[in-house]
């Protein structure tokens, strides 16, 4: 970690509200740049919603879900290089499907420049016909061709609009477009922004051959960031776990104080990293009436994500599931990863996960249970060197379900997400839903903090140079055969 300056220390305070990704990345920058920071958290630990938690039932370390990351979250891989931990990180060049039929696809880039890369594995893939496969590529290169200004320029659409008008067929929709999107923005292509779509691809896949690769943390999601808060420490900062944020008193245009579990606090700039519903309920009618940013805030409405971790043991000792992970395209069971050994009696832990599951979040665990067991042991018949099905036992299975896992990123929303900065001057705003760019992801909240980060260097005179940095980090430059084809207008 950076050493604070000297010349800075002891100036200028900041009370960052929750201690997530976004709050993490505004603490770490600011007390390296000497302001004197407090981190409001209500958990025990930092983290937010991308961090582990303890069952109580067995004592298990369980992340909150799988998350991963791609090559173009340049941002997020910026701060794990900060915290120290990027070495936790597993990249994965290969990616694997399986279609309703069983049959298994790698996806895996080439030599050749973006937005080619992909091709000879696309040409391959059998979980899509020759005409899906056409299809697939007249969409890719609409994509590819309108820049970032032509998605910029559709905001108001949804993603299967967008499809339809580009007579994408309904296998290349269902196989492909919807598989890819309802993951990546936790949200159907009936229902999200055709603009948020599309950046996946033109950043996710097409700009850059490294932007597709995917990373999933090699250890549980707690150890990323409990370095953070040492890290906080270490600047001189003081991280408050525990301890929830109650209400802003406002005086003129200004923030005053905050109420934090009775007491009352006070700093040169309040951050709030809160999501936009804890944020709500801190602001009385007069703080709302004062600022735009706040009138926004009943606009968002929220996307379920189910966790489902299962536990298998194989009568011959063998493990259920080889690969690292795996897609399947025609199932209502999205992903599965390896967890690997689950624990001391052998068995194997995998975790299943449904993207958007705004009807299957209403059941009950123990059917969605049942129905994930039936979806995993349809993909075990197909797969190579998986035990005989009959000596497959799932030995213990817990749901997690996240009903307000995200924001729902759909068509219009743009108008409603706000800047760091706003009519109150020294409130500001960090979080993945706010105005970033990014869909609701840990790139977006890592993105959202370092905004607001430097409005607050900015504005309180504090900006040494060398903890100036650009929202979105470095970025991944696009191949100069994308730039080409993009005709310049990226
Ligand atoms: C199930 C699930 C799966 C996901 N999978 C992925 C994935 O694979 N890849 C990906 O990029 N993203 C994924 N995401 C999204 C990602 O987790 C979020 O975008 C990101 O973590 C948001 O960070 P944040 O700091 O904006 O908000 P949060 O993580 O929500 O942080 C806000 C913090 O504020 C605290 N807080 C709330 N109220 C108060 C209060 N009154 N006082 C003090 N503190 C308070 C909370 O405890 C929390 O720690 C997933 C999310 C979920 C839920």
């Amino acid at each position: 970690m950076t050493k604070p300056p000297d010349e800075f220390r002891d100036t200028k305070t900041a009370l960052v509200l929750g201690g997530g990704l976004a709050g993490i990345a505004v603490a770490l920058r600011l007390t390296a740049a000497g302001v004197r920071v407090t981190v409001i958290e209500a958990r025990n630990r930092l983290g937010g919603r991308a961090t582990s938690f303890t069952d109580p039932a067995t004592g298990r370390t369980l992340d909150n879900c799988q998350h991963v990351l791609m090559g173009c979250c340049t941002s997020l891989v910026d701060l794990y290089r900060r915290l120290g931990v990027a070495d936790s990180i597993k990249w994965h060049r290969t990616l694997y499907f399986m279609d309703g039929r069983g049959r298994l696809d790698q996806l895996e880039a080439d030599d050749w420049p973006a937005p080619l890369h992909m091709t000879p594995a696309l040409l391959k893939f059998r979980g899509l016909s020759l005409r899906e496969k056409l299809d697939l590529t007249r969409g890719m290169l609409a994509i590819i061709r309108m820049g970032k200004a032509g998605r910029d320029a559709m905001p108001d659409i949804t993603f299967e609009q967008w499809l339809i008008g580009q007579r994408q067929s309904r296998g290349t929709i269902d196989k492909f477009w919807s598989v890819i999107i309802t993951s990546a923005l936790n949200e159907l292509p009936t229902h999200c922004s055709a603009k948020y779509a599309i950046q996946v691809f033109q950043e996710g896949f097409l700009a850059n051959e490294q932007a597709y690769v995917m990373g999933v943390p090699a250890v549980p999601l707690v150890q990323l960031y409990d370095r953070a808060g040492q890290a906080i420490e270490a600047n001189g900062g003081r991280v408050m776990v525990s301890t929830s944020a109650q209400r802003f008193e406002l005086t003129d245009d200004s923030v005053s104080a905050l109420i934090a579990d009775g007491q009352t606090l006070s700093a040169d700039a309040y951050v709030s990293a809160l999501p936009f519903d804890r944020l709500a309920r801190l602001c009385e009618a007069p703080m709302v009436d004062a600022d735009p940013r706040l009138q926004q805030l009943q606009r968002f409405e929220t996307s379920p994500i189910l966790g489902i971790h299962l536990y298998y043991r194989s009568t011959n000792g063998q493990p259920v599931m080889k690969l690292p992970h795996l897609v399947l395209t025609q199932s209502p069971l999205q992903w599965v990863f390896n967890k690997g050994r689950g624990d001391e009696s052998g068995s194997q832990h995998l975790h299943g996960v449904i993207s958007a599951a705004h009807g299957l979040a209403a059941w009950p665990s123990q059917e969605i249970i049942t129905l994930t067991d039936r979806e995993m042991r349809k993909a075990f018949s197909h797969l190579p060197d998986t035990p005989p099905l009959d000596g497959i036992r799932l030995v213990d299975a817990m749901v997690v379900k996240e009903k307000r896992a995200t924001f729902s990123i759909t068509p219009g929303l743009d108008d409603a997400r706000p800047r760091a900065t706003g009519a109150i001057s020294n409130l500001y705003l960090a979080g993945d839903w706010c105005d970033t760019g990014w869909p609701a992801t840990m790139e977006g909240a890592v993105r959202s903090g370092n905004a607001a980060t430097m409005a607050v260097l900015d504005d309180l005179g504090v900006a040494p140079l060398a903890n100036r940095v650009h929202p979105g980090g470095r970025g991944l430059e696009p191949s100069w055969l994308y730039q080409a084809l993009a005709e310049k207008r990226t």
